[in-house]
């Protein structure tokens, strides 16, 4: 029997990069997935129906803004009375607004605290019962190497990114007793849509300070995530992994 077996994960930010390879290996290991997402219902419930016909699993898509706090505790609550409840929740949906902070807006401040943060509040908060009732659950937040050492023109993405490994370090202490474990995992450059619409000189600029010289795939983030979902990593929490070919050693 596949590691992830009869459990359920939720993964926010599901439908394409990182977060769809998230989605793609918890099912291959055997968990349903549920997608959170915002694209159109088109693309979310393509992106559902090719893991479970890779995987021969239960996979949804549901389009919620995880920015929104009622929207995120309604589509909680629905999945949850739907699947039986949820075993892995993955924080992975995030944006960027890069902008030295002299010319950096308070709306571009605002958006990127609230969907790479304030959204994981929202999240756990709404799976928080659900994994005391069981007394297990595995909660998996992607920050960022800019959230361990800074970056120049993302004062607000750093911001959040270390706020994520904060956040992280506290609630896995706050359910540490419950058989519940917080972790996060901090990619360096990964090759996703995200960093495609990047300044390519500024992209060329960031690989070549890899000391491995190259871009890590979304699937290197997926499998550390995974492992961490499973029973093989059931005596850490509050850990932040690098995946990020040494970038931030
Ligand atoms: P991506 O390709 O831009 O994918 C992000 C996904 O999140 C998109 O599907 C997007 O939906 C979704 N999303 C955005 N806002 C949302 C919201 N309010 N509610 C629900 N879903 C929302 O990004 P990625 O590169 O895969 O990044 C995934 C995570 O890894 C992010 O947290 C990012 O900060 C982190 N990360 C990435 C890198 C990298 O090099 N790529 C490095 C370090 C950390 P739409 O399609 O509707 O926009």
């Amino acid at each position: 029997m596949a590691e992830l077996t009869g459990k359920v994960a939720l993964v926010t930010g599901a439908a394409r990069g990182i977060g769809y390879a998230i989605a793609d290996t918890l099912a291959r290991d055997g968990a349903n997935v549920v997608i959170f997402d915002l694209c159109d219902e088109e693309a979310g419930a393509t992106a559902a129906a090719q893991i479970a016909q890779a995987h021969g699993v239960t996979a949804v898509f549901r389009r919620c803004d995880v920015s929104n706090f009622e929207m995120v505790q309604t589509t909680v609550k629905e999945v949850s009375k739907e699947f039986g409840g949820i075993d892995i929740l993955v924080n992975n949906a995030g944006i960027t607004r890069d902008k030295v902070l002299l010319a950096m807006s308070e709306q571009d401040w605002d958006a990127v605290l609230s969907i790479n943060l304030k959204s994981m509040f929202n999240t756990i908060k709404a799976c928080y019962r659900n994994f005391m009732k069981k007394k297990a659950g595995k909660i998996i937040n992607i920050s960022s190497v800019s959230g361990l050492i800074g970056n120049a023109a993302q004062a607000n993405y750093t911001a959040a990114k270390g706020g994520v490994i904060a956040l992280t370090k506290t609630v896995a202490r706050e359910l540490a007793t419950r058989g519940i474990n917080c972790n996060a995992v901090a990619p360096g450059a990964i090759e996703t849509p995200m960093t495609a619409s990047m300044d390519q000189d500024a992209l060329k600029a960031l690989i070549s300070t890899v000391p491995m010289g190259h871009m890590g795939k979304p699937e290197d983030i997926a499998e550390c995530v995974a492992f961490l979902a499973s029973d093989k990593a059931k005596y850490i929490t509050g850990e932040v992994i690098r995946v990020d070919g040494g970038i931030a050693m």
